[in-house]
């Protein structure tokens, strides 16, 4: 059963990984937690076991928006799902409760603050709950990123309750101290525990040092003919400064961040989700409650503070299961400005606020784990799945590293002069000094130490660039560490020993020719490009007129699917992807219509199409 609705209101074919268990344990009667990457699908997981209990499931959301998108996508796709938050008035929100009672309705979606209100349980008391579904659930704990106080009353809410409910939870956020405490504080009973790992596989990711940055992105952005995708930039600043280059090179851009009116950055943020522009460059202020499939991708502009942080943002790419592209273009100063942020804590009202100093020596450890993302010579993927505590086998083969084509160099010579200079500098100075010193060059504020009496001084004819490419691989080897946090100095680890005795050789890929990031996406280079515009400008039109966001009447996956099977009757439309019985009579007839249109301007002979698509006789 719970297979047909997944092809009848859905229309997707098979379930991901994760998905059938959670609905079969659901169904059992067990408790649940699913702890699954963004993108995985979880909302399926309890929406499914949610139309085939008998009762109502109440699911209890954090933001107003998501709970909002979800319960739009609910009802496209005929099934009838509601939700109660401060949009409404309290005689809306009694009409909305009703309907639950009246058994009109099998969804509800609730804000935490809501559930203790008089109305909220006087409304729980008489209706019949068949699960209480906690999304986000790591807001329940102190330890997440999001810890959220609303969320501790949800136990004295499911205490209250008569009935005997199922508990199901999902998070993305898969620490040990996580998991532990969502399932004791909200108490799960002997709940199935799926975790399925922080990999998204649909996502390239990309390091990219470019001279000139803006130069770089100017280039890099043709590559995403009218796609969806965000730039994320550190700062106010920056984020005008790309936004006026964008805009004069007459690229569809809105701009996003803290300084601007809550309205203007409301409608901004609409006009994103519409599809009416294509690229937001925006301070991180954006994207908390987006929950837009069809993002492409998202470059940074500039380094983020963390690989918590980055890992987060990038991935509002690809959230429809598309390949998507995350690119970050670093640069030396990125890092002195993260530096900078951390000395300068700042409250919202711009007031200097004292940070403990184990809180600060944890924020440097952090920027140093992402600084050593960036500068990482190994399979990307294995380096930031390695960080959460994931262990990637094989290289991925979609990220820079593995793509750029690279050759093994022996630096062992080299190596051993830059350990030697740290060594003889009594361990004291930072990179650039050490660099300098190799380099021969003298430093008129550190004359005092005479470095030209060193053996070291003036040892290495390597460029400064190549020996700076050669520290930070050292680092990331473990041969050096960085001490300290604002002015960090090098240290040797015990293993250098083995390097400067020559029992250990080094070599490090280094990159001859750097590939450029797959340029274009499944969409674009499809077949039938002029149709896939021509149904995205329909698909518009259609979310214009319903106020709903474009994705939510189809993804850009089910766009794709009807440009490869281009079909002309409801029988074939309803083999599209992501179409399900109530799509195709809400939209198959008008979508049917644009694709014969273009069909016979084309002179396509679909005759030819069908029966390649059939399968051979025998
Ligand atoms: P999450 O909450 O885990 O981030 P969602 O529930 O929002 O993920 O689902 C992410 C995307 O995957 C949505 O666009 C959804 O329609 C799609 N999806 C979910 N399950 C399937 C499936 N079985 N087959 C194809 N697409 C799916």
């Amino acid at each position: 059963m719970y297979k047909q609705i997944l092809k009848q209101h859905f229309g997707y074919d098979t379930f991901r990984n994760g998905q059938e268990i959670a609905i079969t344990t659901i169904l059992a009667k067990q408790d649940f937690l699913g702890i699954m990457p963004t993108g995985a699908g979880k909302s399926i997981c309890y929406q499914i076991p949610a139309l085939l209990l008998e009762g109502i499931t109440i699911v209890i959301s954090p933001l107003i928006s998501l709970m909002q998108d979800q319960v739009y996508n609910l009802r496209q796709l005929g099934i009838e799902a509601t939700f109660i938050n401060s949009t409404l008035t309290p005689a809306d929100i009694s009409v909305q409760l009703n309907k639950v009672i009246n058994g009109q309705c099998k969804i509800l979606y609730v804000t935490p603050e809501r559930l203790m209100t008089p109305m909220f349980i006087q409304f729980a008391a008489k209706c019949a709950i068949s699960m209480i579904t906690i999304d986000e659930a790591h807001c329940i704990s102190q330890w997440g990123n999001d810890f959220r106080p609303e969320y501790k009353v949800i136990p004295d809410f499911i205490n209250r309750i008569q009935q005997k409910v199922i508990l199901s939870a999902f998070t993305a956020t898969a620490t040990a101290q996580v998991k532990d405490d969502i399932i004791e504080l909200l108490k799960l009973n002997c709940p199935r525990v799926v975790t399925l790992g922080f990999d998204r596989p649909n996502l390239y990711f990309s390091v990219v040092k470019p001279k000139k940055k803006m130069a770089y992105l100017f280039d890099l952005i043709t590559s995403f003919p009218n796609q969806s995708g965000i730039i994320y930039c550190n700062s106010r600043k920056n984020v005008q400064e790309v936004y006026d280059k964008l805009k004069g090179k007459n690229y569809s851009v809105g701009m996003y961040h803290g300084g601007l009116h809550s309205v203007e950055r409301k409608n901004i943020q609409n006009s994103f989700i519409q599809d009416e522009i294509d690229i937001m460059i925006a301070t991180l202020a954006f994207g908390m409650g987006i929950d837009k499939s069809n993002v492409s991708f998202v470059i940074h502009y500039n380094m983020p503070k963390d690989i918590e942080s980055y890992y987060q943002e990038a991935g509002r790419a690809g959230r429809d299961g598309s390949e998507a592209k995350c690119i970050l273009l670093y640069s030396a100063q990125d890092v002195s400005a993260q530096k900078w942020l951390i000395e300068h804590n700042n409250d919202e009202f711009g007031n200097p606020i004292e940070i403990a100093p184990h809180i600060k020596a944890q924020q440097y450890k952090r920027l140093n784990d992402m600084e050593n993302y960036s500068n990482s010579t190994k399979c990307l993927r294995k380096v930031m799945l390695g960080y959460f505590g994931e262990i990637l086998q094989d290289d991925c083969n979609n990220c820079s590293n593995c793509n750029n084509i690279t050759e093994q160099t022996d630096v062992t010579v080299e190596a051993q002069k830059i350990l030697s200079c740290i060594y003889r500098m009594k361990q004291k100075f930072g990179a650039s000094v050490v660099i300098k010193v190799l380099k021969g060059k003298s430093i008129a504020k550190y004359a005092a130490y005479k470095f030209e009496t060193l053996t070291t001084f003036g040892i290495s004819d390597m460029p400064e660039k190549v020996l700076d490419q050669i520290v930070k691989y050292l680092i990331c080897e473990n041969y050096i560490y960085k001490e300290g946090t604002r002015y960090p100095v090098l240290k040797l680890t015990t293993t250098a020993i083995d390097v400067l005795k020559g029992n250990v050789k080094i070599t490090m890929p280094i990159v001859i020719n750097e590939k450029r990031t797959p340029i274009i996406k499944e969409s674009v280079s499809h077949e039938h490009p002029i149709l896939f515009e021509q149904l995205r400008q329909l698909r518009k039109e259609i979310a214009q007129l319903n106020k709903i966001p474009p994705y939510v009447v189809f993804e850009d996956k089910a766009l794709i699917s009807m440009c490869q099977q281009l079909p002309q009757t409801p029988n074939q439309f309803i083999n599209v992807f992501g179409v399900g019985t109530k799509k195709l009579e809400s939209y198959g007839e008008q979508f049917i219509s644009v694709i014969i249109d273009y069909c016979q301007q084309y002179e396509l002979n679909l005759e030819d199409k069908i029966a390649e698509a059939l399968p051979m006789q025998i």
